[in-house]
């Protein structure tokens, strides 16, 4: 770590040991982090617990070597489109890898802000404390929502670090684990530097140590418009022959990695699009290997219904808006698939441990490229089935409908987005207030267009698209109409109970918003409150409950109808 930020060749990481925090303070854990991780309930409370997750730890032994020494990975990225050279960890430090005996899932652990790496950068390698309350949060929340993501395991202050953003403020440090941290940008980085042999080695290394091993991954006969993990008929299907590689290429092991980490994702950002929740940086660098919610920046959940809504202010062109996000993953898997393409275009050949020293010249390699063009092609036909099958049965659950129809994309789906878009309606309130509806609140034109208001805001019609309220109301009591017959087919009469339960799971009630985000912050840098993230934390980690034993009145209140001047915030990237 003496170098300093330099550029790294031949590598893939930099030993490197975090910078002491003075006087840490644990602000707050995940309780359900420190259980999927393998500790138990008050081992927050040791020394060891807290000056390691503070970076004051490490697991190595000076005298006898031995132990593990922390490092920092490299990683390069497409940042907005274009090719931003090499990136890498240049504020988090890995310590150790960790496996929970009783699930077997292993863990690497790392600190954000704990200082600088070779991979800072002009940066300082701190963190401050808003956006670590921010990503320690939203973490636990994502995963209690049961979205794929990397975790946060505590929060930790560094009062003495003062870091220096728009003005001074607190630093902080997150402790934080993924299965792996692999991303998009780690192959980017290789194929920067032409070292087919290291993308070969890196593959590998993702199939047999990150992914569960070779056999593990999708064969070519599996037809996704089938796929185990979904419900019945599926809006659109690929046909099996499709999916495997393209003409007079066999697919080979590679494509079928390709293939699994294009599934992961495709799944991932159903899931973000299904809740509304933003990334806001979806450059490559924050695209992982494995499908996870990646690098919590400006991110944000949509309050009222934008699809152009975007959290990250500078982001004028809407690159990373809500809606372009589905297309914007595939646009960074294609980068990943031109990595991979010697190795996806050249069928059975590859599968040969020799490919490189015999089959494979420097000359050979852009024709396999181009071969490999044809089978991406295909792979993103899959990608696009996975997403909408994915997208369908999470839309479905929320609606509280059993099956799925295809009529039900245009009719519900398309039908709901564009009202609650056009009256300026909150998304995430709809579904959970959906849950309460019952049939016979919806039994007369009349009692429709009652039950309509529960959906809009406290102040009523807030449009400035110049719909009427009532003409507002009757849009949306047309919709609750179409939405009963669709309940009543799937669950006959008199099964609301059931139903409401059955929605209230996937529905929830505490979302992250960014204006409780903020009142959060605010309290504890600036009024000193410890105990307001510890409730937070246990509303992000159970968001479906009805209450928390906390605070009432808070927990209504974050709970609730979003302060007109809170709602759609947006974020700079300062953090
Ligand atoms: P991000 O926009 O969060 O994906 O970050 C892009 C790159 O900038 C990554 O390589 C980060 O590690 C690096 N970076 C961001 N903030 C800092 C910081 N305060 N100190 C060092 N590196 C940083
Ligand atoms: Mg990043
Ligand atoms: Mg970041």
């Amino acid at each position: 770590g003496d170098l300093g930020p330099r550029m790294v060749k031949g590598a893939l990481y930099t030993y490197v040991r975090p910078e002491e925090t003075e006087d840490p303070e644990l602000l707050g854990v995940s309780w359900i982090a420190m259980k999927d991780i393998g500790l138990v309930d008050g081992q927050e409370n040791t020394e060891e617990f807290k000056e390691t997750v503070a970076g004051n730890k490490i697991f190595w032994d000076n005298k006898t070597e031995e132990g593990i020494y922390p490092w920092a990975q490299c990683y390069g990225g497409w940042q907005f489109g274009s090719w931003a050279g090499q990136l890498g960890d240049g504020r988090a430090i890995s310590l150790f890898e960790s496996k929970n005996p009783s699930t077997n899932t292993r863990y690497e652990i790392q600190l954000k802000g704990a200082g600088k790496t070779p991979y800072s950068r002009f940066a300082d390698g701190k963190a401050v404390l808003r956006s670590s309350i921010r990503e320690f949060i939203v973490s636990e929340a994502l995963n209690g929502l049961h979205i794929p993501t990397t975790r946060a395991l505590s929060l930790t202050l560094a009062p003495k670090s003062k870091v220096r953003r728009e003005r001074l403020e607190p630093g902080a440090i997150v402790a934080r684990f993924a299965q792996s941290w692999l991303r998009i940008g780690t192959f980017d980085i290789i194929r920067a530097r032409g070292d087919r042999t290291l993308v070969r080695t890196l593959a590998n290394y993702l199939a047999e140590h990150v992914y569960p091993g070779w056999e593990s991954l999708p064969s070519a006969l599996e037809d996704p418009s089938k796929p185990t993990y979904s419900a019945i008929n599926p809006p659109s299907g690929v046909p099996a022959d499709k999916v495997q590689g393209a003409e007079g290429i066999e697919e080979n092991r590679y494509t079928r990695l390709y293939r699994a980490i294009c599934r992961k994702n495709a799944l991932t950002v159903a899931a973000w699009q299904a809740y509304a929740f933003t990334n806001g940086v979806l450059n490559t660098d924050n695209t992982s290997l494995l499908g996870l919610s990646l690098d919590f920046g400006p991110f944000a959940f949509l309050d009222n219904f934008d699809p152009s809504y975007t959290p990250n202010h500078d982001d004028h062109a809407l690159r990373y808006s809500y809606k372009n996000q589905p297309s914007i993953i595939w646009w960074n898997l294609v980068r990943l698939g031109e990595t991979l393409g010697e190795l996806i275009g050249s069928g059975a050949k590859v599968d040969e441990e020799t490919f490189v020293e015999q089959g494979v010249t420097e000359s050979f390699a852009p024709e396999l490229i181009k071969r490999a063009e044809t089978v991406i092609g295909n792979v993103g036909e899959e990608y696009k089935t996975i997403f909408l099958n994915e997208y369908s049965r999470l839309m479905s659950a929320r609606l509280g409908l059993v099956s799925e129809q295809e009529s039900d994309f245009k009719e519900l789906f398309s039908e709901l987005l564009d009202t609650l878009e056009a009256l300026e309606l909150d998304f995430n309130h709809f579904f959970r207030r959906l849950s309460t509806v019952t049939l016979s609140d919806l039994s007369t034109p009349n009692s429709r267009i009652e039950k309509a208001s529960i959906f809009f805001h406290s102040e009523g019609m807030t449009t400035t698209s110049g719909v009427t309220e009532s003409a507002g109301k009757e849009r949306v009591a047309a919709w609750l109409e179409k939405w009963a017959t669709r309940v009543k087919q799937d669950w006959g009469e008199d099964r609301d109970v059931e139903r409401e339960a059955a929605m209230k799971k996937v529905n929830p009630k505490f979302i992250p918003r960014s204006w409780v985000l903020d009142e959060i912050i605010q309290r504890v840098e600036h009024q000193g409150e410890r105990d307001v993230l510890k409730r937070a934390m246990a509303m992000a980690e159970h968001p479906f409950e009805e209450s928390w034993g906390g605070d009432r009145e808070e927990e209504e209140r974050w709970c609730g109808d979003v302060p007109r001047e809170g709602r759609m915030m947006q974020c700079s990237c300062s953090s």
